[in-house]
């Protein structure tokens, strides 16, 4: 179990998982949460890591962050994807050691995993195969992550450990309509066509590609048992166990946004991998399972884009 009174970074905490876990982390009781903003300190610059990490003395690091995007902002920006994640991981890691973090939790992504992997995913599936073209620069980046928490481990002995989640959402996601994830893209071209009066809305895609959905505040969850009860160097799936067409996915959010309207499938828009889906065994053999329901968590995101373009907050 963590020590709920030691200094813990969150790097990348202004993100959809890093405010999750804050918010997690703060109820369970942690009061001693440190966090940096991007303005302040660029995590792409080993110098300055280091200096921030010497004054700061984390006992615990959470690293969940980095730059991300959904499928066209990765398939058009692959060289800022790979360039600025490695940095960033390399950074936060080495900083860690340097100063002698007791636990680190590293988080990847289901990416990583080759486009032709047997389904469900399993942990033994990684670098058994070729990658899905559109997010390779983000994957490889999130490999050699979870490859570098690996050999400080050992060759040092340090207590690194990694997470893969599948596809997130939930509040604070980027509701930006070419570089965001497929969720709250739909959810946000919906909402303006609902007020638009538009009874047609674009999904990109064949509507036939398959993924799973997991709400960013059971990954927070997942996050903090992994680090209270997990201490190995293999990685370790997060998802839901549960998946959906990209055309359910659809038929749902229009359901509650935008009731009656038709979807139009864009073809021209390339479908990625054709299902992503872990299997969650090794988390729930150790005690952990998601607990909300894809429906109810659609529900509670709308509701907090609604409250949030309100406030002039949302990430659009
Ligand atoms: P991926 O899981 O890395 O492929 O990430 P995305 O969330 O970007 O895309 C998931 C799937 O949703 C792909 O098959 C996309 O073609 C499809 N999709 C449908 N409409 C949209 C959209 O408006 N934005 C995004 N990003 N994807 C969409």
């Amino acid at each position: 179990m963590l020590d709920r009174s030691a200094p813990v970074f969150v790097a990348g905490h202004r993100g959809l998982v890093g405010s999750a876990i804050f918010r997690r982390l703060s109820d369970a009781g942690f009061d001693d949460l440190r966090s940096v903003d991007r303005a302040e300190l660029d995590l792409r610059h080993q110098s300055a890591v280091d200096a921030w990490f010497e004054e700061q003395r984390p006992r615990y690091v959470f690293l969940v962050a980095g730059t991300v995007g959904g499928i066209l902002a990765n398939s058009t920006r692959p060289a800022e994807f790979l360039y600025d994640n490695l940095m960033i991981h390399g950074t936060v890691v080495q900083a860690s050691h340097r100063v002698g973090v007791e636990k680190l939790l590293y988080l990847g992504s289901s990416c990583i995993y080759p486009r032709e992997a047997d389904q469900p995913i399993t942990e033994e599936a990684l670098l058994a195969g070729p990658l899905e073209p559109t997010n390779e620069g983000y994957a490889l980046a999130k490999i050699a992550g979870i490859k570098l928490c690996e050999s400080y481990r050992r060759q040092y002995g340090d207590d690194f450990i990694s997470a893969m989640p599948t596809n997130l959402y939930g509040p604070g996601d980027n509701f930006d309509l070419e570089g965001g994830h497929v969720l709250p893209a739909l959810m946000r071209r919906f909402h303006e066509a609902k007020l638009d009066g538009a009874e047609e809305v674009v999904v990109w895609g064949s509507g036939s590609a398959r993924r799973e959905f997991l709400h960013v505040d059971d990954l927070a969850d997942a996050c903090l048992f992994l680090m209270d009860h997990y201490s190995e160097a293999g990685h370790v799936n997060v998802g839901t166990g549960t998946d959906c067409t990209i055309g359910e996915l659809a038929g749902m959010i229009r359901d509650l946004v935008h009731p009656g309207a038709e979807l139009a499938f864009d073809a021209s828009k390339p479908d990625g991998m054709p299902r992503k889906m872990l299997d969650v065994s090794k988390l729930t053999g150790l005690g952990w399972s998601a607990g909300t329901p894809l429906a109810d968590g659609l529900a509670s995101t709308y509701e907090w884009f609604l409250e949030a373009l309100d406030r002039g907050e949302a990430r659009l």
